[in-house]
């Protein structure tokens, strides 16, 4: 009865649960947040932590379930609704509060994961269960394959640790891919800090639009062969070639130029 749409496979393998809680390792007091509960295969151990849980569910069929097993709990909080479109600043305001968990929908996991680093600044770390696919890009580095976009922007925010693969096998009904369980831990102090981020993110989309083509291909629109060369970049390596560092740098070469404007 696992709904497609939204990406339910459910976890069923106790020996992966327990895994997967002894990794988080929640304590009492700590505030937690866990997005799409489902039917509860981590909420329960979650909860007897002693922590205190909000669970963000979409899927309405879901909730009298979750209520049933739940409901009573009183360091239990339900929210019916889209993580996509939560605003995580309304369960708190101090800073690196928030252990944000969850066996995720694959479907919507980057936009997810680009959504909660709006919100690195309140958030201790996330353990999330992914695609392992998705968690190779997160923690690549530059000269693979798998560095790109989502590894640069996360890696911006976030240590990643690759922590275990999950087979399908471990969930009802299986998905197609393997999993893994990743943590992201946001930086307290910013390793490669950029004069705006946002410009950060234009540099790095734009660069790996094509990934084949040399940096001063790609980048000819927002930073001319000077600009590159002033970033201490030579414009004839491709993208992939490039550390988080250096792309810190252009980012902040169209800074300089833009506010020379
Ligand atoms: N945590 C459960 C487990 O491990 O068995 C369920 C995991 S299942 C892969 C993903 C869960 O996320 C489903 O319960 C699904 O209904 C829920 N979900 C899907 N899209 C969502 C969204 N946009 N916001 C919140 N929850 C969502």
């Amino acid at each position: 009865r696992a709904r497609k749409r939204f990406g339910q496979n459910f976890l069923h393998d106790a020996g992966v649960i327990h895994r997967i809680l002894r990794a988080i390792h929640p304590r009492e007091g700590e505030r937690l947040v866990e997005i799409g509960p489902g039917q509860g295969a981590l909420t329960a151990g979650l909860l007897g932590s002693g922590a205190q849980l909000d669970v963000i569910e979409l899927d309405q069929d879901l909730i009298p379930l979750l209520k049933l097993k739940f409901g009573l709990e009183p360091r239990f909080s339900l929210h019916q609704g889209d993580a996509l479109k939560f605003d995580f600043a309304q369960l708190s305001s101090e800073p690196h509060s928030l252990r944000v968990v969850g066996n995720l929908p694959y479907n919507i996991s980057t936009p997810l994961i680009f959504h909660l680093l709006d919100h690195a600044h309140l958030i201790r770390d996330m353990h999330f269960m992914l695609q392992k696919e998705v968690v190779e890009r997160l923690a690549a580095g530059p000269g693979s394959g798998d560095w790109g976009r989502l590894s640069i922007m996360v890696q911006y925010h976030c240590r990643v640790e690759h922590l275990f693969n999950v087979g399908p096998g471990a969930f009802n009904p299986p998905p197609k891919v393997d999993s893994a369980i990743v943590r992201l831990v946001p930086h307290d102090v910013l390793p490669h800090p950029a004069k705006d981020h946002r410009l950060l993110e234009r540099v790095v989309r734009e660069a790996f639009n094509q990934r084949r083509k040399t940096l001063r291909n790609t980048l000819k629109q927002l930073l001319d062969a000077g600009a590159i060369e002033a970033a201490g970049v030579d414009g004839s390596l491709r993208p992939e070639q490039l550390d988080l560092a250096a792309f810190v740098r252009l980012a902040d070469q169209l800074a300089g130029q833009t506010s020379a404007d």
